[in-house]
């Protein structure tokens, strides 16, 4: 698929002082939205360097802002697949309009089918117009991040919400098992990888805070290498954000989600959420992973 769109690439050298990172933004072929972008590098995920991440870190903030300055969308999803056999990796920024809850919902909606079945192929000529503002995004300044003030009330601000979760801890970012994990799978794989300072939005993390969130996931992948992960944030109301404290996703399911009944629940689940695990059940599950991990 990426090759196809090859006319449409734009590669951007990234110069870093020991490795050359590369990344590219580029007009999705077979796009979850209209306008959202993706933003890659022709490696696997697992072997992105920090580099990779930074200026993928960076056009995604150049993104955001282009669309906010241009009243396209405030709001939106990021969203990234790895599986073992992917020989390059990319997120895709879908942009989320602000309307009613109803037309939210619509929205998540089609972009979650999109995602769970596959989507169109837009028209060359399409793809051509589309393409044009990539242009533009590499004048664009990122705004600094906002000063969104004090501590949150959020769950992720809470000191016991992490007790009860927490399954890593790093410098400025915690791993924590979700208490109530999209249930794919017999293990429930699902974990949320969050700033400990409170940020609210993806435009409002640090470049630092960004790297070593990527730094779990590559490591959660690595840890259970023989399943597929997705991996997806959300920022804003309209695009389905729920906890105003900034979290990855990150959720791991095995071949059973290839196939349709697998899909649909998938799909459900990401939707309307999963049952809650029993506070037993929850204390049994973040114990096995913290040995584990
Ligand atoms: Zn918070």
């Amino acid at each position: 698929m990426l090759k196809k769109t090859i006319i449409f690439f734009f590669m951007i050298y990234c110069a870093a002082p020991i490795i050359e990172a590369s990344c590219f933004v580029q007009v999705p072929e077979h796009p979850i939205a209209n306008d959202s972008l993706q933003v890659g590098s022709e490696r696997p995920l697992l072997e992105w360097t920090d580099s990779d991440h930074e200026s993928s870190f960076e056009y995604l903030q150049k993104i955001v802002s282009f669309w906010q300055e241009n009243q396209i969308a405030d709001d939106y999803l990021v969203y990234g697949k790895h599986t073992k056999e992917s020989s390059s990796f990319h997120w895709e920024i879908v942009p989320h309009y602000k309307d009613s809850l109803f037309w939210d919902f619509q929205q998540q909606l089609s972009v979650l089918w999109n995602i769970s079945f596959g989507s169109g192929a837009l028209p060359p000529e399409v793809m051509e117009e589309k393409a044009k503002v990539i242009d533009r995004l590499f004048e664009q300044t990122i705004l600094n991040p906002q000063d969104r003030g004090v501590q949150g009330e959020d769950p992720f601000c809470k000191d016991e919400v992490i007790e009860k979760q927490w399954v890593l801890k790093g410098d400025r970012v915690t791993v924590l098992f979700n208490y109530a994990p999209i249930g794919f799978g017999g293990e429930r794989l699902h974990f949320l990888i969050i700033p400990k300072a409170h940020k609210e939005r993806f435009e409002d993390l640090s470049s630092q805070e960004y790297v070593e969130i990527s730094q779990f996931a590559a490591r959660l992948i690595q840890k259970y290498s023989d399943k597929d992960a997705y991996l997806f944030h959300k920022s804003g109301r309209a695009a389905g954000q729920t906890v105003p404290h900034f979290h990855m996703h990150l959720v791991f399911t095995g071949s059973k989600v290839q196939d349709i009944f697998g899909k649909l629940t998938v799909f459900k689940n990401m939707l309307l959420g999963s049952s809650p695990m029993s506070a037993v059940e929850l204390r049994t599950r973040v114990e096995e992973l913290r040995l584990e991990l």
